[in-house]
């Protein structure tokens, strides 16, 4: 049997105004999203995208084609919502998350992605990225033309290449995991890895329940300066005893995270 123990926290952080981030924990979806676009356009298209997502969480099963259905409907309002606002604000989102999905193959996670926010997971005590940021920066990391140290003080490092809001549709990428009892996925904007490196990220994520680590990680990114929104969520994969991969005929979570934004 799979399930999730999940906790989030977020923060407007120390010099915004207004906190344009948006989160999702539901059973089996958990999401961040970071909106962008003047006049209080980001905040709202970070909760649309969150909504349509949501929309998509409440099936059970849930499979990698409703994801992308959710995604591709986010996008939709956004566009929709921009043309109504006259579209003068580059309105749009990040969207990144971590779904439990039926496959042909069996139960799988699926990591998604679409900009600049980033999924992580610890496993055996090592903190990897997941996801590629869409971003200039990482284009130019690519290219050999700077370091990932020197992307992260790359004074174009915020100008992102995919988001949701745009046409076409920009395509999500994906990865399958498979769910395995202990590891950890950290989801989060770039104000909390923005003033955290990896090495600092990593005690943190391990220190107490998942609640406890996204408290703890929030905290720590404002206190280095909070110079951004702040959104993190933690999500601890959990199986019964003696049960090391994951159960393929079971797919009901044992642990139902608190509530949403
Ligand atoms: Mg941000």
């Amino acid at each position: 049997m799979t399930g999730f123990c999940a906790g989030a926290a977020t923060t407007v952080g120390r010099v915004r105004r207004v906190n344009e981030d948006s989160y999702l924990i539901s059973p089996l979806l958990y999401a961040v999203a970071d909106g962008m676009g003047g006049h209080g356009s980001g905040d709202v298209a970070s909760a649309l995208a969150i909504g349509a997502l949501q929309d998509r969480a409440r099936l059970h099963p849930l499979s990698a084609d409703a994801v992308f259905a959710g995604l591709y409907q986010a996008n939709r309002v956004i566009v929709q919502a921009a043309a109504q606002r006259g579209n003068a604000d580059g309105m749009g989102t990040t969207i990144t998350g971590l779904a439990l999905i039926e496959t042909s193959g069996g139960i799988h996670l699926m990591v998604f992605n679409i900009g600049d926010s980033r999924v992580y997971r610890l496993a055996d005590g090592r903190l990897d990225q997941i996801t590629v940021d869409h971003s200039e920066a990482q284009e130019l990391v690519v290219a050999g033309q700077l370091t990932r140290a020197e992307a992260r003080t790359y004074p174009r490092r915020n100008i992102i290449t995919r988001a949701l809001g745009s046409a076409p549709p920009p395509a999500p990428d994906h990865w399958l995991l498979p769910a395995i009892a202990g590891d950890r996925y950290l989801l989060c904007s770039d104000g909390l890895f923005s003033e955290l490196t990896d090495d600092q990220i990593l005690p943190l994520l391990t220190a107490g329940d998942p609640q406890h680590a996204a408290d703890t990680l929030v905290a720590a990114a404002n206190d280095a300066g909070g110079r951004d929104n702040i959104t993190v969520i933690v999500v601890a994969v959990d199986q019964d005893e003696g049960d090391d991969r994951a159960a393929e005929d079971d797919t009901i979570p044992r642990d139902l995270p608190p509530g949403g934004p």
